[in-house]
C-alpha cells in the first residue's frame, strides 16, 4: 500500500509562554493511502486543525511537545529535518483554510494564484499556462484580472484551492475551508472537491463539522479530545448513529430519519446516507403501505 501520509502514536501538546503543557493530539494511529478521500470530523477543540498543521509542518517541535512521528512523502517530518526538504514537503502537501480573506496574497487574481509557482521559480509563460488552466478546474475561468477582495466569500475560497492547484500538490488539506461560505459557496468548493477525486491522482483530506460533506468520502475519521473515536467508510461510520450522538456529534438528517423509523419500527432497512436513497427507501415503505 502506498501511504502518503503515515502517523504512529501520535501526541502532542502545545507548549505556552510559561512553557506549561496543553495536551492535544493522545496517541493518533492514521494511515491515509495516495489517492484516496478522507473525511475527518470532531467538535470544536478535538484536535482535527493540530492534527493537519503537524502534517504540514506549520506545527513543530518549537510549538510543543511531539511524541511518535508523522512521515508525509517517505519523510519524517516529527523529526529533524533540512530546511529544503521541509520546504518541498510542504509544496507537496496543500492547505485550504476557514477563512478565505486570510489566503489572499495579491491585488489580482492572477497574481494571486501564480505566487506560489513563482516562488518556485516556475517560467513565466508556463505559469500564465497554470493559471487559466486552475481557474478552469474551479470554475472561475475569465477572471484573471478580477480583484480578490471584490469577489464573493465562495468565490474567493475557490481562488484559494486554485492557488494551491497551481502547486501541483499531492494532496490536499481543507480545513473546514466551507465554514464561512454560504450554501451557494459550500456547493461549488465540494463540486471542486469531488471533481479532483475523480481525476484521481490527488489526495484529498477534508475537515468538517457538517456531516454532508463526509458522506461522499471515501473513508470518515472521526476525532474526538484529541484522540481518533471512529475511523470507517461513511456507511460504517453513519450506521452508528448511537455512537456518534454519545459524544454529541449529529449523522446527515436523512440519516437520523430513518434511523428514528427503525427505532419505531417502521423501517427495517440500510440506513440511507443521501437524500436520493432516502427518497427511494421512502418510496419503497409507502408503496407496502398501499399494497
Ligand atoms: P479543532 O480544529 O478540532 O477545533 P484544535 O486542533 O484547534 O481543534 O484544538 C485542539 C486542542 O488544542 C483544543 O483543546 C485547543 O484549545 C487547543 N489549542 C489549539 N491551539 C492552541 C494553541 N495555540 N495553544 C494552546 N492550545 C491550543
Ligand atoms: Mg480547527
Amino acid at each position: 500500500m502506498d501511504n502518503i501520509i503515515e502517523i504512529k502514536d501520535l501526541s502532542f501538546s502545545y507548549k505556552d509562554s510559561e512553557g506549561k503543557l496543553h495536551p492535544a493530539l493522545h496517541n493518533i494511529n492514521l494511515n491515509f493511502e495516495r489517492g484516496t478521500y478522507t473525511a475527518v470530523l470532531g467538535h470544536n477543540g478535538s484536535g482535527k486543525s493540530t492534527l493537519a498543521k503537524l502534517i504540514n509542518m506549520v506545527l513543530t517541535r518549537e510549538d510543543g511537545e511531539i511524541e511518535g512521528s508523522v512521515t508525509v512523502c517517505g519523510k519524517e517530518v516529527t523529526g529533524d529535518i533540512s530546511d529544503e526538504d521541509a520546504y518541498n514537503i510542504q509544496c507537496r502537501i496543500g492547505m485550504v483554510h476557514q477563512n478565505p480573506d486570510n489566503q489572499i496574497v495579491a491585488t489580482t487574481v492572477e497574481e494571486d494564484i501564480a505566487f506560489g509557482p513563482e516562488n518556485l521559480g516556475v517560467d513565466p509563460v508556463e505559469i500564465r499556462k497554470t493559471v487559466t488552466e486552475m481557474l478552469k478546474a474551479v470554475g472561475m475561468e475569465g477572471h484573471e484580472k478580477s480583484a480578490p477582495h471584490r469577489l464573493s466569500g465562495g468565490q474567493k475560497q475557490r481562488i484559494a484551492v486554485a492557488g494551491v492547484l497551481a502547486m501541483h500538490p499531492e494532496c490536499i488539506i481543507f480545513d473546514e475551508s466551507t465554514a464561512m461560505l454560504d450554501p451557494e459557496g459550500r456547493e461549488a468548493i465540494m463540486r471542486t472537491i469531488d471533481e479532483l477525486h475523480r481525476r484521481g491522482d490527488v489526495t484529498i483530506i477534508t475537515i468538517t463539522h457538517y456531516m454532508n460533506e463526509a458522506t461522499d468520502a471515501d473513508r470518515v475519521v472521526v476525532l474526538n479530545q484529541g484522540s481518533v473515536y471512529m475511523d470507517g467508510t461513511p456507511e460504517q461510520i453513519f450506521s452508528q448513529v448511537e455512537k456518534l450522538h454519545s459524544v454529541s456529534l449529529d449523522v446527515p438528517q436523512v440519516t437520523e430519519l430513518f434511523w428514528r423509523l427503525k427505532k419505531a419500527g417502521k423501517y427495517n432497512g440500510e440506513l440511507p446516507l443521501h437524500t436520493n436513497e432516502g427518497a427511494e427507501a421512502l418510496a419503497s415503505l409507502l408503496k407496502v403501505k398501499r399494497d
